[in-house]
């Protein structure tokens, strides 16, 4: 997907000339698990729409994860997460608002015969999950597809699972979208055998992220939308976008919305005493 995005990663020796006038670099310091981690970020000088800031979230949550796999690796830990194990694939998976509006632009982007699998999976993943009579709460307030405020995620969790579902980008073992993944994916692992994610929900030893970037995702939308946080189950995301492209194509200054993504990133790192912030 070839953009000319308001907000991206730079390298270390990277500029931003290339993104006109007025543009800004953003500095983001962590200190995870002892390891500084540094982020340039650079912010043009225009509007940006929430799935903007995506691909950057994505990044972020990458390093921070990359780090805290490898510390448990290098302390003795066994982490058995890879790309082709995939039990939980079957999990309630949710999106972040501006996830769900940019896997939305990911998948049309895509060439028309994969659109139409990935749109078909969706559809009978949706008919399924709205004919088993989902709680309340995953209704949720405000549209179809929402989870809403998350108030009941563990009663949603163990109804989901009863369906014994898969995501409708798993195919074959392996997930068809896995460089656009969610950040819930992408931001879970476990310790030990990759046998308990195959049993009983909950007996997986889930490895606690210092911060997970999908909750500052989460928050910088409620922020901005002025909205409640609402996380949007991925079987039904499709469907969901369709009903709120409004939201989608509303934009904000990029320089604000990525300062912003800093200080609620920083707030969260900061709650947990693993994580330092320069
Ligand atoms: S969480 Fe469990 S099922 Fe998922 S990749 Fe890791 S070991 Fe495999
Ligand atoms: S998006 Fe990919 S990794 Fe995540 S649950 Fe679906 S198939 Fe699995």
């Amino acid at each position: 997907m070839a953009e000319n995005l308001p907000i991206m990663m730079l390298g270390e020796s990277e500029g931003v000339a290339d993104f006109g006038g007025g543009a800004a670099i953003i500095g983001l310091d962590l200190d995870i698990l002892g390891d500084p981690v540094h982020f340039r970020i650079g912010v043009a000088q225009r509007q940006a729409r929430l799935a903007d800031i995506v691909p950057l979230a994505r990044t972020v949550s990458a390093k921070i994860t990359d780090v805290v796999v490898e510390k448990i690796r290098s302390d003795g830990g066994r982490i058995p997460c890879c790309q082709s194990c995939s039990a939980c694939c079957y999990y309630l998976v949710p999106l972040s608002v501006p996830e769900a509006f940019r896997l939305r632009e990911e998948i049309l982007a895509r060439p028309q015969y994969q659109q139409r699998l990935m749109l078909r999976a969706c559809l009978l993943a949706a008919r399924r999950i709205l004919s088993r009579k989902p709680p309340k709460s995953f209704v949720g307030q405000t549209k179809p597809g929402s989870l809403g405020s998350l108030a009941e995620p563990n009663v949603v969790a163990s109804w989901y699972a009863s369906l014994k579902l898969a995501c409708p980008f798993h195919y074959k073992g392996v997930c068809t979208i896995y460089e656009q993944r969610p950040l819930a994916c992408r931001e879970h692992f476990v310790k030990g055998s990759a046998r308990a994610c195959r049993g009983r929900r909950g007996t997986a030893k889930v490895v606690e992220m210092p911060v997970r970037v999908v909750d500052v995702l989460g928050q910088l939308a409620s922020e901005l939308e002025g909205m409640k946080v609402e996380a949007v189950a991925i079987p039904l995301a499709l469907p969901w976008c369709e009903e709120n492209l409004e939201r989608h194509e509303r934009t904000w200054s990029a320089a604000m919305m990525v300062e912003r993504f800093v200080e609620i990133l920083k707030a969260m790192a900061s709650k947990d005493s693993t994580v330092a912030v320069a």
